[in-house]
């Protein structure tokens, strides 16, 4: 039955019994006055005229007998009784024939007795008419106790079970909904049928088995995806390592089980730490990730690791994986993935090509020396005076000679830097001679354009721990740009001094200056600034940093763009 029907009927009926209930009251009620009313009228009222009869028969004055005939009158028209017409008659005539003889003592006597006699016959119908109320009574008690009864049983039902069949359906629905929240989606309720809930609990059932189909389809299309990443990883050909936000490997694919080592399954659910602890491979790969959790973002140098009984070259990235959860603001840190990329094809290549050039550059040595040799001999006014013309030729080939050793130097030089094999040989070296050496050997070049060098020196300056020969190389280098980059006529600066227990040499120039976005730049392999007229490789200042930093020193340029440039070594003091 619906809720409301129930409520309806339930109120209704109740209704319905106070009505009743009223109503047998009020009939009961009306019934006791109707009773009442009929001895008050009928038989009281006959019984007080008799009473006044007989007072006035006592004396019978003129005054006394009209009041006696003014009763019987009222006695003539109250007649309820039956025999009561007859009596009252009797007595009317009685009562005529005393009028015409006052002195009649034996009417008198027939008077009483017909009004005794109506007397009596009032107080018998009177006492019948109370028992008759009594009856009344009792059966209005019965009916009232009966309906009352009826009443109270229902109210009572209605109070047990009607706030009970709304209320639990609710607590039932309300702890569903509960458990759905909780994702207990099997979960389902049952009401009766016919009631509103019936409907309602229809409808959450639906909304449970969908959500409920839907979680299973979803968790099948998770676990779908998570086996074709799987799938994916474990398929690439770089090793890929994936730690959780507690550093425990989460997955890691079978290149990274090849080169590492380590099985699959103590691998996955370690903690990064204890497999750093076991695999000198795993301590190199996690070292940043242990040491500076927060800030892990870029490449380092190649991994030379052994496996698969050959030597292989890797690129290790190491990617900090963010996400915002969900309902948050601020993004947190869910994981690390180490990636390793395999390089090993390219680093022969490079090999190879490192190898040639160095073997085309020495190779190229002895022939521009001997050119070198040749020009010389030729310079020699002993063998033979030479015109201005075969001067001039003369110093063209000689100027593209030096280019060309300069260029062989250079590439030399590379090749020691890219195959990790610089000389070094670091002693005690006064930095003045490293200086007086370079502007030595850049003095021509200066004159060529009208450049001043000018040299600023401290009066005692410490020796510092450098290769002598590599650091003048690296201060001609910066000389000759500082003078290949200036205008005519300018004046390049060389300043020598100690700050902070470093050994500072600075070459400062008045060219047109580096512009801000190329400042690092300039010091990778092969760069130059777009639009640099000037003949070069690019490779002078990358090697520079190289020998510098090869040495525990440092190069940096500082430049105002469009006012020149300071280059500045630093040296650790010896
Ligand atoms: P390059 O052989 O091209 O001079 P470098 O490695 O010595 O190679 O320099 C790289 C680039 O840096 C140059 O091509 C040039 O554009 C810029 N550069 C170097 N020195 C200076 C300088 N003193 N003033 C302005 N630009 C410079």
């Amino acid at each position: 039955m619906k809720i409301k029907t129930k409520i309806t009927l339930g109120v209704g009926l109740l209704f319905l019994l106070i009505i009743i209930l009223s109503a047998v009251g009020a009939g009961f009620i009306s019934a006791l006055k109707a009773d009442t009313d009929n001895i008050l009228v009928a038989n009281y009222n006959s019984l007080e005229y008799s009473r006044v009869m007989l007072n006035s028969l006592e004396a019978p004055t003129p005054e006394n007998l009209k009041i006696f005939e003014d009763n019987l009158k009222k006695q003539s028209s109250n007649l309820t009784e039956i025999g009561e017409g007859d009596i009252t008659d009797e007595i009317t005539n009685h009562f005529n024939e005393f009028k015409q003889n006052n002195n009649d003592s034996n009417k008198i006597n027939l008077l009483r007795k017909g009004i005794y006699k109506i007397m009596n016959l009032n107080m018998q119908a009177i006492q019948r008419k109370s028992i008759v109320a009594k009856a009344t009574a009792d059966k209005a008690v019965f009916w009232i106790a009966i309906t009352g009864a009826l009443c109270f049983l229902i109210a009572f039902t209605l109070l047990i079970n009607l706030p009970s069949s709304i209320a639990n359906p609710i607590k039932e629905l309300t702890a569903s909904i509960k458990n759905i929240a909780a994702k207990k989606y099997s979960e389902r309720v049952h009401f009766e049928s016919h009631s509103e809930y019936g409907e309602l609990a229809r409808s959450f059932n639906v909304m449970a088995e969908k959500l409920e189909e839907y979680n299973n389809s979803n968790l099948a299309h998770l676990m779908k995806e998570k086996k074709r990443i799987e799938t994916l990883i474990n398929n690439m050909h770089d090793p890929v390592i994936g730690l959780d936000e507690n550093l425990k490997v989460i997955f890691a694919n079978e290149e990274a089980i090849k080169i590492t080592g380590i099985s699959h399954k103590d691998f996955i659910g370690n903690h990064c730490k204890d497999l750093a602890q076991k695999n000198d491979l795993m301590r190199t790969l996690v070292q940043e990730i242990l040491e500076a959790k927060n800030n892990i973002a870029g490449k380092n140098n190649p991994l030379k690791i052994y496996s698969d009984n050959k030597e292989g070259y890797f690129e290790k990235t190491i990617l900090q994986i963010s996400a915002t959860p969900t309902g948050e603001q601020e993004k947190q840190i869910i994981g690390h993935v180490i990636l390793l990329k395999n390089i090993t094809e390219y680093k022969e290549l490079d090999f190879a090509k490192t190898n040639f050039i160095a073997t085309v550059s020495h190779e190229f040595k002895t022939p521009i020396s001997s050119i070198k040799m040749s020009l010389q001999l030729l310079e020699n006014e002993k063998i033979g005076k030479l015109n201005e013309e075969q001067v001039n030729l003369l110093d063209s080939i000689k100027e593209d000679a030096n280019r060309l050793l300069k260029i062989t130097g250079e590439l030399l030089n590379i090749t020691q830097v890219e195959s990790g094999n610089i000389q070094l040989s670091i002693i005690p070296t006064d930095p003045k001679e490293i200086v007086l050496y370079a502007i030595n050997a850049t003095k021509t070049q200066a004159e060529q354009k009208q450049i001043k060098l000018e040299i600023n020196c401290e009066e005692s300056v410490p020796k510092v721990h450098a290769d002598n020969e590599k650091t003048a190389w690296v201060l001609t280098n910066l000389i000759s740009n500082a003078i290949r980059y200036s205008y005519d006529n300018a004046t390049v600066k060389v300043n020598l001094y100690t700050k902070d227990n470093k050994v500072n040499i600075e070459v400062c120039d008045s060219g047109q200056g580096i512009a801000p976005q190329y400042k690092d730049k300039i010091f990778e392999r092969y760069f130059r600034v777009p639009g640099t007229k000037k003949e070069g490789t690019g490779l002078g200042l990358s090697i520079s940093k190289e020998f510098i930093e090869a040495q525990g020193g440092n190069i940096e340029v500082n430049s105002d763009f469009g006012k020149g440039s300071v280059f500045s070594i630093t040296l650790n003091v010896a």
